[in-house]
């Protein structure tokens, strides 16, 4: 829970399972969507991969609790590897494992400690799939998420929403997509659609701790 008056609110291992529980949620009740998006520009299958992925994270949160934030993060980012056959999975998988090494073993995390580490994990995974911001993927919204994240929980969901957004227009340089060369343009990037479920779900989660 979150703890404090504003200036120096600190987040636990409760916080961190309720982000990922309520990502498990979103991914599941917007499965349809994203396979739509997957279906136009990939291979229809990015809703099923994180639905998948993100119920053995909560399953395996629940089973063994980490004792740590960044335990919690490194154990869902290596379930999601261990489950997620896509190019999402280890992505997504790297995001987490990395962030969550990154923040450490302290017992509690500040906002700003997150999206510092948030910004280490989102390195590792332009450095693992080799895309940049501009090559519509996941990092179009990662990247200006994990900026937003320094101002305030609200900032950085507004940013991943106009961050995958902002894909629309762009032709596809990395992954599944690039292979449709121009006839990937005009539609919205699927991981980039699920990466702003991400932050909108730590919004949410923030809220209901009266965070911003
Ligand atoms: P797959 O492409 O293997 O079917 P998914 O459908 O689950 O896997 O995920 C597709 C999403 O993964 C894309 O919409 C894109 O956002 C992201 N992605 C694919 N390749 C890369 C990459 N090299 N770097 C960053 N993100 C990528
Ligand atoms: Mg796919």
């Amino acid at each position: 829970m979150g703890e404090g008056t504003g200036m120096t609110e600190t987040f636990g291992v409760d916080f961190l399972v309720r982000w990922l529980a309520a990502v498990a949620e979103a991914v599941d009740r917007e499965a349809d969507r994203l396979t739509e998006l997957d279906s136009a520009i990939g291979d229809a299958d990015h809703g099923a991969n994180l639905k998948r992925g993100f119920a053995a994270v909560t399953t395996i949160l629940a089973e063994e609790p980490p004792a740590t934030p960044g335990a919690v993060l490194t154990a869902a980012g290596r379930q999601l590897i261990s489950t997620v056959g896509g190019a999402s999975g280890p992505l997504y998988g790297t995001l987490l494992r990395r962030t969550g090494k990154t923040l450490g073993d302290g017992d509690r995390v500040t906002r700003e400690q997150l999206a510092e580490a948030l910004g280490s994990g989102v390195a590792a995974v332009s450095q693992l799939g080799g895309a940049q911001v501009g090559d519509k993927t996941m990092l179009d919204a990662l990247v200006p998420a994990v900026e937003g994240l320094r101002a305030s929980f609200g900032a950085a969901r507004a940013a991943a929403e106009e961050g995958a957004l902002a894909t629309v227009p762009l032709r596809a340089r990395k992954g599944r997509a690039s292979y449709l060369g121009e006839r990937s343009v005009g539609h919205q990037d699927p991981g980039a659609t699920s990466s702003a479920l991400l932050f909108a779900a730590l919004d949410d989660v923030a809220r209901t701790e009266g965070a911003s």
